[in-house]
């Protein structure tokens, strides 16, 4: 996008709890790509979960729900909260973040697992296994056994009951997931692995099938391997570093995602992306949150890490945007605002300077700048380290 073409439209759902927090920060940092890249923004904010609830009574309005599928792109901070822990199931602040993943048709979620080097202490894992880890997990997220058909549980007599769920996949769901991971995977290091169980479920046979079909005719630069869920399990603690870009089912992909996410070490880091089909006019329906909650227990304190959610709009700029050199320059800043030491209390380790919500945002602007004029280090001097 030149920066004459109208600009892309970003819609900001800061929602509860630490969200407007950690939102407010992320907007700095947005503006600043804004303001300096060349590449125009345009922002509007609306409210979604708990304070869209109190609001209007549900925790997505039409009219936001509209806006949403209007935008380039959605921001969102988090939902949830005590507050609103004993609402009807379908005014519960969550039914406002499932009804835009529904509505937008949001199949592909995309979870980055990447290990900052100045974090590295923090995973439980050791130092060399995940000093430096850089994979993807693309997890289908519309379809597979959390909605297949037939489901429930039946009285089946005696005093029995019988609990049913389907995983069921067909072709083109398949093959639609492929190819984002397929995509992805050529603007990375071209290596994708698709993870099922083909060994026990036709419907795992079918995903294998269907991606090696897929491979063939389309991705053939990329390398493709298989492998079983629970071998692939065991691989993300041995050796993560083995990964690229891991593409899986709904299921497999919500264990192993919350898994390679824990290699991390730190919550408050990690970003994610939920993407809709590419539409003929090339517009993507596409949301962009940190995996984090609201965290209510540190709310309003100044105290959250604002990195997860900087880090899904820099996100935002390589799948939405096409930006991919705007999304590794705001990936460079926070990696070396880390460096010179700043951190929030949830990444906290000793000898390092303790910052506020608002001073990490602050950091990563002043990052930005350093970076622009050919300069770095100017964090380590802010950070005082
Ligand atoms: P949580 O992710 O909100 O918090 C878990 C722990 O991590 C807490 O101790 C919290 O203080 C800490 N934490 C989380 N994000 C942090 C950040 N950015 N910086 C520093 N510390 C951070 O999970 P939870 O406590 O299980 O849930 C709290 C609320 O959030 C619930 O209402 C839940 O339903 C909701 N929730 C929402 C989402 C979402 O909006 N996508 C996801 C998970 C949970």
């Amino acid at each position: 996008m030149s920066a004459m073409a109208t600009p892309a439209r970003v819609l900001c759902l800061p929602g509860d709890g630490i969200g407007p927090e950690v939102m407010a920060e992320t907007r700095r940092v947005a503006e600043w790509i804004g303001g300096h890249r060349g590449f125009r923004l345009s922002f509007a904010d609306g409210l979604v979960g708990g304070v869209s609830y109190d609001a209007h009574g549900t925790p997505l309005t039409d009219a936001t729900m509209r806006q949403a599928m209007d935008a380039d792109a959605v921001l969102l901070g988090a939902v949830g909260g005590p507050k609103w822990d004993n609402l009807d199931f379908q005014v519960r602040p969550e039914r406002g973040l499932l009804r835009l993943r529904k509505d937008m048709d949001l199949f592909a979620n995309l979870r980055p697992a990447t290990v900052f080097p100045a974090l590295a202490e923090a995973s439980t894992l050791k130092h060399e296994v995940v000093a430096g880890l850089d994979i993807l997990i693309v997890r289908e997220l519309t379809g597979g056994v959390y909605f297949g058909e037939p489901r429930g549980i039946a009285d089946i007599g005696n005093g029995q009951r019988r609990g049913v769920n389907t995983q069921v996949y067909t072709t083109a769901e398949i093959h639609r997931v492929g190819r984002v991971a397929f995509d992805i995977a050529r603007k990375r290091s071209r290596r994708v692995c698709s993870v099922e169980k083909a060994n026990v479920m036709e419907s795992g046979l079918l995903w294998r099938e269907e991606i090696t079909k897929l491979h063939a005719a389309e991705y053939k630069d990329v390398a493709l391997s298989h492998m079983y869920a629970d071998n692939c399990a065991m691989q993300l603690v041995r050796n993560p570093k083995q990964f690229d870009v891991i593409v899986t089912d709904n299921l497999f992909g919500d264990v192993l995602s919350d898994e390679a996410s824990m290699l991390t070490g730190s919550l408050g880091m990690l970003p994610s992306a939920s993407l809709g089909a590419r539409q003929a006019n090339g517009k993507m329906h596409a949301l962009y949150e940190p995996i984090h909650g609201s965290a209510p227990d540190i709310a309003g304190r100044g105290v959250a890490n604002p990195l997860a959610t900087i880090l899904s709009f820099a996100m935002m700029l390589r799948y939405s945007f096409d930006r991919s050199d705007d999304a590794d320059l705001v990936e460079r800043a926070v990696g070396n605002v880390l460096d010179a030491g700043a951190r929030t209390r949830d990444i906290l380790q000793p000898g390092k300077r303790l910052v506020s919500t608002k001073e990490m945002g602050e950091a990563v602007v002043t990052e930005l700048d350093a970076l622009a004029r050919g300069k770095t280090g100017a964090a380590k001097q802010k950070a005082g380290v």
